[in-house]
């Protein structure tokens, strides 16, 4: 064997890092993680109130997954698609078909959201070249949104700060106000307003002329860009018939809401949903590697393939170690009835949130279905109006409860409204005595919060 040159692994902790991320600020390093607690490398624990970002879905360490890792690891941890095929990538695709509405029965392998998102866009595209449809170009999607940060899922994001540096590189795509009818101020009902909603759809197809649209993209619970955004429930099936009314393709964007994390495996389950072409990735591989799916309707596959191929793909895209955890992880959800523990254990955290309102009257809303849970701060809870920007509530609460060894996510909100908004999301393995601990860290954040910004 060669001599290493010594300097080559040479490291400390103490070092100047060659990392860099999104934000400037530095983190503490992550010692071990097991079930809902993560510990730092100073031994002190926290527990993981958002899943990450919304991808631990069954908690960390889990030793049946890591186990089935293990042996998969033992046999090959690659094999290129085009030399051979795999047979975790072959299970994985059976058992999420099965998973999947009716007739969504072909499954394409990615590894993150982003590369899911711009897979369902692209397989759209080729779905109307090989009707012959070929003017059909535009990706309607919601404002605010997030949908993933590679060019063509940023195009369908609304999102200013993400967007705006790139805006001319991209081709935006036409975006739609989404469904956030908690802001609405007027006496109609909550049908009313999903209805209204959803019509915004017609309305911007026939601007833009239906021949040349081509699919709509929503996440059926908003995730960090609305913060647990449910519509109202007249709107998932107005949009349905809206999108087959023109022959338009409907994209769920899954991503966060898939595999359990709202209490049924897809979140399209609670309005007795079918798109045309889900996009999955967080909770499929949560956290045990990554993973991303696009599970698309059999007829609308079949001519892309008979018209010379799905023009796109990914060098790790079916990775049988992927796939094995993948298996895996939905087999645990399975196995441990964790999406049944979802919809309990949510319920008891939305109350218990719900309950604070009484306490600190700047909780203006509080939203989510199973365990994606969120609560928005506002400066007046009667008219909705948001904090400043400059109180930087988003970030200092999640510094707060940060001291207090608790992980929640927040985001300021874009597009015509922008408030403060926080997803409380802990794994799908969570347990009462997990959601007493949450609140008693959360409410003394919040008390710290009231004092700080004098609330
Ligand atoms: N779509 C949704 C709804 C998301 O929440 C995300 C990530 O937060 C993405 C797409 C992008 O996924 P990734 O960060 O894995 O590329």
């Amino acid at each position: 064997m060669n001599a290493i040159p010594a300097e080559l692994f040479d490291w400390s902790q103490n070092a100047p890092s060659h990392l860099f991320y999104q934000t400037g600020g530095r983190r503490p390093f992550i010692e071990r993680a097991e079930g809902v607690y993560i510990w730092d490398a100073q031994g002190r624990r926290f527990l993981d109130g958002s899943s990450g970002a919304m991808v631990s879905n069954i908690g960390h360490g889990n030793k049946r997954v890591l186990d089935a890792m293990r042996d998969q690891m033992n046999a090959t941890t690659f094999g290129y698609r085009l030399h051979f095929e795999n047979e975790p990538a072959e299970r994985l695709a059976s058992v999420l078909s099965k998973l999947s509405p009716q007739g969504l029965d072909r499954v394409f392998f990615a590894s993150g959201g982003s590369e899911a998102v711009e897979s369902c866009i692209k397989l759209a595209r080729q779905y109307a070249l090989a009707k012959g449809e070929t003017k059909r170009t535009e990706v309607i999607s919601r404002f605010p949104s997030y949908h993933g940060s590679t060019f063509g899922a940023l195009a369908v994001t609304g999102y200013g700060p993400l967007n705006d540096p790139f805006a001319p590189m991209v081709r935006e795509m036409p975006k739609i106000p989404a469904p956030r009818a908690y802001l609405d101020r007027d006496n109609s009902s909550d049908e009313a307003r999903g209805l209204r909603y959803a019509d915004m759809l017609r309305g911007k197809i026939e601007e833009l002329g239906p021949e040349n649209v081509l699919a709509f993209i929503m996440e059926p619970v908003g995730g960090a860009s609305t913060g647990a955004l449910v519509a109202p429930d007249s709107y998932y099936q107005r949009v349905r018939d809206i999108c087959d009314d023109y022959g338009v393709l409907l994209i769920y964007d899954e991503v966060m809401t898939g595999v359990g994390r709202t209490g049924t495996f897809l979140a399209a389950e609670h309005w007795g949903q079918s798109p045309d072409i889900i996009a999955l990735s967080k909770g499929l591989g949560a956290g045990y590697v990554p993973l991303g799916a696009m599970i698309a309707r059999r007829d609308i596959v079949d001519p892309v393939v008979a018209n010379g191929g799905f023009m796109h793909g990914y060098t790790y895209a079916g990775n049988p170690l992927a796939c094995a955890a993948g298996l895996a992880v939905i087999r645990e959800i399975y196995e441990q009835d964790l999406m049944a523990n979802t919809a309990r254990i949510g319920a008891l955290l939305k109350s218990r949130l719900d309950n604070l309102t009484a306490r600190f009257p700047f909780i203006g809303d509080v939203r989510g279905k199973g365990l994606l849970l969120a609560f928005e701060l506002v400066a007046n809870r009667e008219t909705m109006t948001p904090l400043p920007k400059d109180a930087n509530a988003f970030a200092k609460l999640v510094e707060y409860a940060y001291e207090e060894q608790l992980i929640i996510y927040s985001r300021r909100t874009h597009g015509g409204y922008e408030g403060d908004h926080f997803l409380v999301c802990p794994p799908m393995i969570a347990t009462e005595s997990h959601v007493d601990e949450i609140m008693e860290k959360l409410t003394k954040s919040l008390d710290r919060l009231a004092g700080e910004l004098k609330l």
